[in-house]
């Protein structure tokens, strides 16, 4: 198992499949679950596993639809969350289809902490946006300013070609 949880987690890089939430972020491992739980059915082979936070494991638990009519969970390792799920610029979700609504409802996946997070997440990603176009700002004027030099240099030496030229004009 050590083994098939080291794959499992490497797999996920290190990161909730759920909601997303990392190592780094919490400050420590997250859990192995077993999406289709134990007493279920659910075996332990790595189809059946995912990385996923305490958060997200307490709240899902040993949820598994037993009838006709009752819902699913979204399955991270089957559909990406885009299928179910769009971020608004607020940082909650939005669920798109039943599966979302129910998955969101289930593991709090708008539990304030994580929308934080996700907000938080929003804010870095511009701030990055915005050193990397204020750096390739400064490689733009640092060009304009070595292009400008040359250009000052050649002015120069052509003034002096035309001193040059005047002084020869006048000598003769
Ligand atoms: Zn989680």
């Amino acid at each position: 198992m050590t083994n098939i949880r080291e794959q499992v987690r490497r797999r996920a890089n290190l990161t909730c499949e759920f909601c997303g939430v990392t190592e780094a972020d919490t400050g420590g491992r997250l859990t192995i679950d077993h999406f289709r739980p134990r007493t279920q059915g659910g075996g332990d082979g790595l189809e059946n596993l995912l990385y996923c936070c305490v958060r997200c494991n307490q709240y899902k638990q040993d949820y598994w639809p037993m009838g006709f009519d009752d819902p699913s969970l979204w399955n991270p390792r089957l559909e990406p969350a885009s299928r179910h799920f769009l971020e608004l610029d607020d940082g909650t979700l939005h669920s798109l289809t039943p599966t979302g609504a129910f998955t969101s409802k289930r593991l709090r996946l708008n539990r304030p902490p994580l929308v934080a997070y996700r907000l938080s997440k929003r804010r870095r990603a511009e701030e990055i946006r915005l050193l990397t176009r204020y750096r390739d700002l400064v490689c733009l004027l640092d060009r304009l300013h070595r292009q400008m030099a040359e250009l000052v240099e050649e002015q120069q030496e052509l003034l002096e070609e035309q001193q040059l030229l005047l002084r020869l004009l006048l000598d003769e």
